[in-house]
């Protein structure tokens, strides 16, 4: 019997990824299975992105590169931070990795030591305390209801900052609850920031690009410029692009920082793929008018589905801000059915009963809710939505 680390035994498989092969199992078995599940737009990625990938390929672009990524490729993200955002890097301030997944755990690997301690608000993305036990850190959470929308308070994160902490993060809008914090609300958890000038923090803007308040994306940088020293940008184009598969997220930060998390990633992936480079690149210097089609099919999708899982008997769902997510409360559901024992046994349930799949709260940090993701075709969320209702008015 292999005796396995203490270190892998601290962590869980990522159970988004493990109710999407549930789903792929249960469908392979003949059953008729909706998947929900899946944290990946369901469009493909744009024709200008794929053509500039085919000719690097042609063009014989297929060797390593810079550990850190392409000097062109870094160049497009600091035109990007300073078109889009107002920030300024240099070159020696930007990490190209192999996705935005990868930046987290550079990040996590370059800065913790055993017990530092890092505040997460809950609903959060499954990865992060996990990735934070990887590099024998210690997540702690901060639990939001849905009557703050999700929304950590100025006092609760001065609660939660201790002498050990070590890092704050931060991700808006936010997979899985879809909500977006304010400008106004960022300058408050600055104010709180500003007092603890040895905490970092990590502003994970993955989904910049889908939001539907028709107000502009803000930051805690936008909130809080002297933040600058002690801030991490994390981004990327798997989401904004359609580009989940090609693998390229990048990180902006202090030079010291960047340098360490290259140092990580030169010792364990090196460079991300020479060929999503190109492609990242072309996506982030090219045409964004591919982005305006997909977040306005969100939109669309978004109310259609908050609607009508309102009519949903116990079932209750705030508006998201953006992303691809619904994060509706099934606490009602849960509390009135003995059967249900809690989320997990009800998204159980709706798999096997209603032959649909979503992720159950507990996952990230708020059981009682369910994420359901409307990365689909309006028809088959509208056959998603009246199977969960049939199934559970039965
Ligand atoms: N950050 C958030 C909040 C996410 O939801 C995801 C993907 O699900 C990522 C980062 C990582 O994205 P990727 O590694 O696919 O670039």
């Amino acid at each position: 019997d292999v005796q396995l680390s203490n270190r892998v035994n601290s962590i869980k498989p990522s159970p988004t990824l493990a109710v999407t092969n549930r789903a792929a199992v249960l469908r392979a078995e003949g059953k008729d299975i909706i998947g929900l599940g899946a944290g990946e737009p369901d469009f493909d990625t744009p024709e200008h992105i794929k053509a500039a990938a085919t000719k690097a390929i042609q063009d014989g672009f297929t060797k390593y590169t810079a550990v850190d990524g392409t000097p062109a490729l870094k160049q497009a993200i600091i035109a990007k931070f300073e078109r889009e955002n107002g920030f300024t890097y240099e070159a020696n301030q930007i990490l190209v990795s192999s996705g935005g997944k990868q930046s987290f755990f550079n990040l996590s690997l370059a800065l913790l030591n055993p017990g530092d301690e890092v505040v997460i608000p809950a609903p959060y993305w499954v990865s992060y305390p996990d990735m934070v036990l990887v590099a024998e850190g210690k997540p702690v959470i901060i639990t939001t209801t849905q009557e703050q929308r999700f929304k950590i308070t100025p006092e609760q994160l001065d609660a939660a900052i201790t002498d050990k902490t070590r890092l704050v993060v931060l991700n808006s809008p936010s997979n899985p609850s879809g909500v977006a914090y304010t400008l106004e609300e960022l300058k408050a958890l600055g104010e709180v920031l500003k007092k603890y000038p040895n905490v970092l923090v990590a502003t994970d803007d993955m989904y910049e690009h889908i939001l539907f308040t028709g107000q502009p994306f803000v930051n805690i940088l936008n909130a809080c410029p002297e933040l600058y020293e002690r801030t991490i940008v994390l981004n990327g184009v798997s989401k904004a692009y359609s580009m989940t598969g090609w693998r390229i997220g990048y990180a902006a930060g202090p030079a010291k920082l960047i340098g360490a998390m290259k140092k990580i990633q030169s010792q364990s992936t090196s460079n991300p793929n020479s060929i999503a480079q190109v492609a990242a690149q072309a996506a982030l210097d090219g045409p964004q008018d591919c982005i305006e089609m997909m977040v306005n099919a969100f939109k669309q999708r978004h109310d259609y589905v908050v609607k009508s899982l309102n009519e949903i008997e116990g079932v209750n769902c705030i508006e998201a801000d953006g992303t691809f997510y619904a994060f509706p409360s099934f606490h009602q559901v849960i509390e009135s059915r003995p059967e249900f024992e809690d989320d997990i046994a009800l998204a159980e349930f709706l798999l096997q009963e209603a032959g649909v799949a979503l992720v159950p709260g507990s996952a990230f940090g708020a059981p009682g809710n369910m994420r359901l993701s409307f990365a689909t075709s309006l028809s088959v969320l509208e056959a998603a939505i009246e199977r969960i209702k049939a199934a559970l008015e039965k």
